[in-house]
């Protein structure tokens, strides 16, 4: 492939020690090598890509950088006998994004293992509404379906607007589970358009919160926020309750003692979607285009380009977004 300028969301590190995105004219001849080169089509917004947009360290090593843990598009090149020219792929997660040029810019060029193919029943730009957001609410779901049925209960979902979160309670909605959501947000019509029954407000959930066990009342819960919520998500979880923990938006903290653990034999399981294997990854994906597809992607999106990246970026990090920001490059 012949070297092509293209635009991206750069992120430079100013003088006074501060970190500043703008969009930029990149050559392709500066991306890393990689098997497959990419023409990205779509990319969206997670609370990562965020991090790495206001210089967190423990994301992105060093600037200037290119964030966008999310990209969905169309092969250009390729080196890999799997993956051919014109192809439809996604990429979400390994590196992508972090310290790897990513999806805030027109193309990008990665290993072959981290390349899946776009599966039939998704579009690419359903593929990024979904994103590494959905690809993490789908693997709190595979443990939680294998433990606990519609029938057991409620599953609790915390940081309940948010993309991940949201994401799950539409796809627990569509298994046929009962969803509570726990949110900040003043407004319940968002998450009540999903299906959720019950919204409970953040500061009524931590209410009465310090004894070590609480009533028991989830099934399960998809935890994207971690600290206090997820404490009292767990001391208020049912018998043989699989509580999954993804995120940390509130608190990396967790500070409890082993009854729920020894006296209701909950799981407590972590969730990594950054190195969940290339081959199980694809079957993930296919499950997401299918049966676990949530039925209303187009009312939990927010459409966007790159050059509203920057306000975007200060909005999810102020707990300030609902649903999906999709990033459209075309
Ligand atoms: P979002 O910003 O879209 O969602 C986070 C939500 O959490 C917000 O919308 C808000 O929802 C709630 N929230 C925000 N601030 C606070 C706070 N101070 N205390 C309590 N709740 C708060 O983020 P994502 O969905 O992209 O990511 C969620 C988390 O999951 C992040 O920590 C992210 O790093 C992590 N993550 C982890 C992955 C993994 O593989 N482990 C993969 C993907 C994401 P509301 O107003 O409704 O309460």
């Amino acid at each position: 492939m012949q070297d092509l300028q293209y635009h991206a969301f750069q992120v430079r590190e100013t003088r006074d020690g501060k970190y500043a995105g703008s969009v930029e004219t990149l050559d392709t001849a500066s991306l890393p090598p990689g098997e497959v080169t990419i023409r990205v089509h779509y990319s969206s917004l997670n609370y990562k890509d965020a991090l790495s947009a206001t210089g967190n360290k423990g994301v992105t090593r060093s600037y200037p950088h290119t964030p966008g843990i999310d990209a969905a598009g169309i092969v250009m090149a390729s080196e890999s006998e799997a993956i051919k020219v014109g192809d439809a792929v996604i990429v979400t997660s390994f590196d992508l994004g972090m310290n790897t040029a990513g999806g805030f810019g027109q193309y990008i060029r990665v290993p072959a293992d981290w390349v899946v193919p776009l599966p039939m029943g998704l579009t690419l730009e359903e593929s990024m509404i979904l994103g590494t957001a959905g690809f993490t609410a789908a693997m709190c779901l595979e443990k939680i379906t294998a433990q606990v049925a519609p029938e057991q209960g409620p599953v609790l979902v915390t940081g309940a607007t948010g993309g991940v979160a949201s994401l799950a309670c539409a796809m627990l909605i569509k298994l046929g589970y009962e969803v509570a959501g726990v949110s900040g947000k003043p407004d319940p019509a968002f998450l009540a358009g999903l299906g959720v029954s019950q919204v409970i407000p953040r500061d009524e959930f931590l209410a009465d919160s310090a004894p070590p066990m609480l009533k028991a009342q989830w099934a399960g819960v998809v935890d994207t926020v971690g600290g206090e919520i997820l404490t009292t998500a767990i001391k208020s979880a049912r018998p043989w309750a699989a509580v999954t923990c993804c995120g940390l938006v509130a608190s990396p903290t967790l500070s409890l003692t082993v009854f729920p653990f020894i006296l209701r034999g909950l799981s407590l399981y972590g969730i990594d979607s950054q190195h969940y294997p290339s081959v199980p990854r694809r079957a993930l994906w296919e499950r997401l285009a299918g049966e676990w597809k949530p039925p209303a992607l187009e009312e939990m999106v927010t459409r966007i380009r790159l050059a509203d990246l920057d306000h975007a970026v200060s909005e999810i990090l102020a707990g300030r977004l609902k649903g999906r920001t999709l990033v459209d490059l075309r």
